[in-house]
């Protein structure tokens, strides 16, 4: 599995419908300060989940619209797709090309897609879980990343560890199974109290 393309619209600096092809191997992107080159990783964070206006370096969602310039106006939703090779089916469905994608309106609405098709944000989490791709994992390095992986605190340096060695699935599955055991619980007890007072 590898990024094979990354499209963007109205996402940050690119108004316009901006593709851009990667191969296997090392691509580099390069460009003079403030072209976009950061605005490119913001939109790969972005689609995987990213729900922190901060750490896209923005101060709340809607910043990552694009605001217009002396040349063009502002645009009223912003779209970030990636397309996954999936040859190897290191994501668990039954294509060889996956394609994510992630739209935000200036309401506020937002959609998420897998292979066009709409879905939940869970699903693109669960999706990539355990893959190395998630926006918590260890495919993207930010800068200053790898000082904050090496001073952050123990616990906190565990879940990459977890995320590569494959087990962040279960973890995610056993937290969920035992709120539903919690909640079956509570069903019980009033079930209980409700006996309770009938007798
Ligand atoms: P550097 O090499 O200095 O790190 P860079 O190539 O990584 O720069 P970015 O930080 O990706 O550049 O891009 C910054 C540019 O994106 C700025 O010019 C900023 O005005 C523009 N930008 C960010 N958000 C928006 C937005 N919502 N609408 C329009 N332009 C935006």
């Amino acid at each position: 599995m590898y990024l094979k393309r990354i499209e963007l619209a109205g996402f940050k600096s690119f108004a316009d419908k901006t593709e851009m092809e990667f191969v296997r191997g090392i691509t580099a992107v390069v460009g003079p300060n403030g072209s976009g080159k950061s605005n490119i990783s913001d939109g790969i964070r972005w689609v995987l989940g990213e729900q922190s206006a901060k750490s896209l370096r923005g101060g709340k969602m809607e910043d990552i619209i694009f605001a217009g310039s002396d040349a063009r106006k502002a645009v009223n939703y912003g779209e970030v797709s990636l397309t996954l090779d999936n040859t190897d089916h290191v994501l668990a469905l039954d294509f060889s090309e996956v394609t994510v994608t992630r739209r935000v309106h200036r309401s506020g609405d937002s959609e998420y897609l897998i292979n066009r098709q709409p879905c939940r944000l869970k699903d693109i989490t669960e999706l990539f879980m355990d893959t190395g791709i998630g926006k918590e994992a260890y495919s993207i390095i930010g800068q200053g990343r790898i000082e904050e992986i090496l001073s952050t605190r123990s616990e906190d340096r565990r879940g990459i560890f977890e995320e590569a060695s494959g087990i962040v699935k279960y973890k995610s599955r056993k937290k969920e199974a035992n709120r539903k055991l919690a909640d079956t619980e509570q069903n019980l007890l009033r079930i209980h109290d409700l006996v309770t007072e009938l007798e």
